[in-house]
C-alpha cells in the first residue's frame, strides 16, 4: 500500500499529527521505535506546562491560542481530561528577559494578566517563597497538559479513524522515491512508500536527517517530584505553574497531579549534551541534591521527601526556537523539531501545522516563518 503520509516518531508531536491527518481522511502510517507511550524520549513525566504570555517570543502567542482550542478538541474527542488551568507565574528580576518577555507578550497580545512583586506572589500563593524583590507576570490561563495521556488520546483517536500505527518499529533509513515524488521508508520490519513524510523523531532527529545533527542537539534533563510538607498548598487550585529565574538558573514547576509530589526542574540541568545514545539516563544523587537545594530555598513548604526522579531529553536548536519546515532538497519531507525544552504545549497546534504542510498545497494559515530552517 502507498500511504499519503508516514509519520516517524509517535511521541508528542507525531501522535498529534497522526490524529490531524486521520481527521482529514488521509491514509497514514505512524512508526514508533518504543512503546506508546514510553519513557525514553522527551514527552514523559506525566505533565507539561502551558502558558500564554510567552517570554521566548510574542510570535508564539497566536499558535498558543490555537493550541488551547485543539487541546479542548482532543479532550472532547477522547473524553479524557488533558488540560488543567492553574494560572501561571513568570518571575525574575525586573530587568531580566523572563519577566520582560512575558510582560511584552501579554501587552502586545492583550492577554489578561497582573504584575506582582515577589512578596505579592508569596502572599497569594503560600507554597511559593521567591525573592521578594522579583517581578512576576501572573496569567490566569496558564496550566498543565497531561502529556502522556495526551499521546494516548491522540493515538486512540487516530486509530479510530483508520490510521495505522506501529510501535516497536524503528526507522533505519528514508530516501526520496526514484521518480523524485514520494518517499521510501525502511524499518527493522519492512519497507513502506508514501507521498509525504513527516520526521518528528525528537532527540533522534539528527540521526534521521544529518542536516539537523548540529541544529537539534539532545540534552539530558532531570525532573524531581518532592512531597510537600503542606500538600494542600501545592494542589492545582492553589499552586500556579511557574517559570522562575534565580541566581541558580532558570527553573520551572507544576502542582501535584496524578502522582505524589510537586514537580519541578532546571532548564539545561547540568548542560550534558551530545549524541542521543551517549547521554546517561539514570538520575543520581547529584541530580537530586541540585534540585532539592532549589526547592528548599524557594519552595520550602514543598521540599519534603523525594517521590521520584526522571531523566528526559531536551533537543535544542542554536537559538532555542523550534524547527518546522520542508526539507530543503526534498519538499515532500517535513522536518519538525519543536523542543528546546518548551515545545510540548504546542503539540496540538504543531500537529495541525504538520498536517497542513503535508497537504496538497503544502500551505498553513499559521505564521511559522520564525520557525523555518533558513533562519539559521
Ligand atoms: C524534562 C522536560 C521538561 C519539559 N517541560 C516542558 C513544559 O513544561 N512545557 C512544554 O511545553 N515543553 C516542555 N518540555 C519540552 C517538550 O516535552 C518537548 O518539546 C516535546 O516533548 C517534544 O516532543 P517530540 O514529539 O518532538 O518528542 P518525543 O515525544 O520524544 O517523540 C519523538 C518520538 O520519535 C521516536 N523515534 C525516534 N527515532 C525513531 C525512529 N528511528 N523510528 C521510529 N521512531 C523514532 C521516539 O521514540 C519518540 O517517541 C520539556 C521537556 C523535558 C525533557
Amino acid at each position: 500500500m502507498v500511504y499519503d503520509t508516514i509519520v516517524v516518531g509517535i511521541g508528542g508531536m507525531g501522535s498529534a499529527a497522526a490524529w490531524q491527518l486521520a481527521r482529514r481522511g488521509k491514509r497514514i502510517l505512524g512508526l514508533e521505535r518504543f512503546d506508546i507511550p514510553h519513557a525514553m524520549g522527551s514527552s514523559h513525566g506525566i505533565t507539561r506546562i502551558i502558558r500564554l504570555p510567552y517570554s521566548e517570543s510574542p510570535a508564539y502567542v497566536p499558535l498558543l491560542h490555537r493550541a488551547y482550542e485543539l487541546w479542548r478538541e482532543i479532550e472532547a474527542a477522547s473524553g479524557i481530561e488533558l488540560l488543567l488551568i492553574t494560572g501561571s507565574i513568570d518571575a525574575s528580576a525586573e530587568s531580566d528577559a523572563l519577566f520582560q518577555g512575558a510582560l511584552n507578550s501579554a501587552r502586545l497580545h492583550g492577554l489578561a494578566h497582573e504584575v506582582l512583586s515577589g512578596s505579592e506572589v508569596n502572599a497569594r500563593f503560600a507554597g511559593y517563597r521567591i525573592p521578594t524583590g522579583h517581578a512576576a507576570v501572573y496569567q490566569p490561563m496558564g496550566g498543565l497538559v497531561a502529556s502522556e495521556k495526551a499521546i494516548v488520546a491522540h493515538v486512540n483517536a487516530a486509530l479510530a479513524l483508520g490510521a495505522q500505527i506501529h510501535a516497536r518499529e524503528t526507522v533505519v533509513a528514508w530516501e526520496a522515491a526514484p521518480d523524485g515524488d514520494g518517499v521510501v521508508v525502511s524499518t527493522d520490519h519492512g519497507r513502506y512508500e508514501a507521498a509525504t513524510l513527516i520526521l518528528c523523531a525528537g532527540a533522534w532527529m539528527g540521526e534521521l536527517e544529518p542536516l539537523l545533527e548540529a541544529r537539534a542537539v539532545p540534552e539530558r534533563q532531570v525532573l524531581a517530584w518532592l512531597q510537600p510538607r503542606e500538600p494542600e498548598l501545592f494542589t492545582p487550585a492553589r499552586f500556579p505553574v511557574f517559570n522562575l529565574q534565580v541566581d541558580e538558573g532558570r527553573y520551572y514547576g507544576l502542582p501535584i497531579y496524578d502522582v505524589p509530589g510537586f514537580k519541578f526542574g532546571r532548564y539545561h540541568h547540568l548542560g550534558e549534551r551530545g549524541a542521543v545514545e551517549t547521554i546517561r539516563r539514570d538520575p543520581d544523587l547529584a541530580d537530586e541534591r541540585l534540585l532539592r537545594a532549589f526547592a528548599e530555598k524557594y519552595f520550602p513548604k514543598g521540599s519534603g521527601p523525594t517521590m521520584g526522579l526522571r531523566s528526559c531529553f531536551f533537543t535544542n536548536t542554536p537559538d532555542e526556537h523550534f524547527i518546522v519546515d520542508f526539507h530543503p532538497q526534498h519538499p515532500q519531507v517535513i522536518l519538525a523539531s519543536p523542543c528546546s525544552g518548551h515545545g510540548y504545549k504546542f503539540c496540538s497546534v504543531i500537529g495541525e501545522i504538520l498536517a497542513d504542510l503535508a497537504g496538497p498545497d503544502g500551505k498553513t494559515r499559521h505564521d511559522i516563518g520564525f520557525l523555518r530552517l533558513t533562519r539559521q
